[in-house]
């Protein structure tokens, strides 16, 4: 078995059975201890964390791990493992070539291990190659992230989102067509709400593609089958829709109001904001954008701080997801700089990382991940070297 060492931006081979001195660990459950700790694991889960004194040793110590804190590994809980953050268009001409999009989607796998990131919540290509790498990670053919796939998100045909999906022409179309959308298999319905935002029109939100009463025909179906609905929206019409149709979480989000936040808190719905589309840009100087462009960026960039700051202020359930894939947004590096930009928000760092483990693991509908404490697999856990 292995255990990812994001310290080393490396995986170790481990036997399923050992212990070792580590400095120290930090998790949502046992909270953070910085003293040497002789860590124990069986049967490749954690057997237990025992604090050592300050002068004792101890003889049995196994692996140089004396250095490194062990940690939850981290959950990204918005990826599209389909696109590859360099040329949009580029990467869906090569989509003709399933072979080679399937090497790079291994490449990328082994990289999200590598940096500790052991689940992702992918959202969305028209072919399903994020659901078939689900497929191949969870039979074992591929070595990767435990992969939580909308497999086809739900777009209005003619309107944003033709990569992700089919695109339904109205809510008829999508009930003739629904059996056999679900019979496709999906973890998590993903609704197109509302179109992209621009990056030279601050305020302005490419069209919303439901109604209310539209939106949540799809969240009872969803929620019928036992499934949680993510919504891409942005813009206040667009996130009110969001809301009012019940879904369970909203991505992006950008020009979100208080008013929303209130809501989101009362209805226990949780923002996903992926700061790094708009923030690497910046973060990472390009040539592709214009001036004009680079200060409508920072409005929007400084503005979503903002919400964000004050979401983590409410309460609202916040959860922390890249949309890596995207430019500027490599796969696995993005979500250090995701983490980065929530502490920018004004965040505590702890606090962050309880939410790219723990929240993201409700958000996932999978709360077994995101944790360390006995019993923990150790696949599931990474050696960091400082916080
Ligand atoms: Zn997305």
């Amino acid at each position: 078995m292995y255990i990812s060492c994001s310290a080393e931006r490396t995986i170790l081979q481990i036997p399923e059975e050992g212990e070792t001195i580590i400095a120290g660990y930090w998790s949502p459950e046992l909270g953070l201890c910085t003293q040497s700790v002789l860590l124990t694991w069986k049967d490749g889960k954690v057997k237990a964390l025992l604090p050592l004194g300050h002068l004792e040793s101890h003889p049995g110590k196994l692996l140089q791990w004396d250095s490194y804190l062990l940690l939850p590994g981290w959950l990204d809980a918005h990826v599209h493992l389909a696109l590859d953050s360099l040329d949009f268009y580029q990467c869906l001409e090569n989509w003709a070539q399933p072979s080679l999009i399937e090497e790079t989607i291994k490449g990328f796998l082994q990289r999200y291990l590598e940096m500790g990131i052991i689940a992702i919540r992918d959202g969305g290509d028209l072919p399903g190659f994020a659901w078939l790498a689900k497929n191949k990670v969870k039979e074992g053919a591929w070595s990767g992230p435990r992969v939580i796939s909308v497999h086809e998100a739900v777009n209005r045909g003619g309107m944003y989102g033709r990569f992700l999906g089919r695109g339904f022409k109205d809510l008829s179309d999508w009930q003739k067509k629904k059996i056999d959308f679900f019979g496709q298999g999906v973890d998590q319905l993903k609704v197109v709400v509302t179109g992209l935002i621009r990056f030279d029109d601050y305020q302005k939100v490419g069209p919303s593609q439901w109604a209310v009463e539209e939106l949540r025909e799809f969240v009872e179906e969803a929620h019928g089958r036992g499934i949680s609905v993510m919504a891409h929206a942005s813009g206040e019409e667009g996130i009110s829709i969001a809301v009012g149709g019940g879904v369970d979480s909203i991505e992006h989000g950008y020009y979100m109001t208080t008013r929303h936040l209130e809501l989101m808190r009362e209805k226990g719905i949780a923002w996903v904001p992926t700061v790094a589309p708009i923030g690497n840009v910046l973060k990472y100087p390009t040539e592709r954008y214009s001036s004009h462009e680079i200060e409508t960026l920072k409005r929007i960039l400084e503005a979503q701080l903002v919400k964000i700051y004050e979401a983590y202020r409410l309460n609202v359930r916040l959860g922390v997801g890249t949309d890596a894939g995207a430019y500027r947004v490599p796969h696995a590096e993005s979500l250090y700089d995701e983490l980065d930009w929530m502490i920018q928000a004004g965040i505590p760092k702890l606090e962050v990382y309880r939410m790219a483990t723990y929240e993201n693991a409700r958000i996932f509908g999978n709360p077994e991940l995101g944790t360390l404490d006995v019993g923990t697999p150790m696949n599931q856990l990474q050696l960091v070297k400082d916080l």
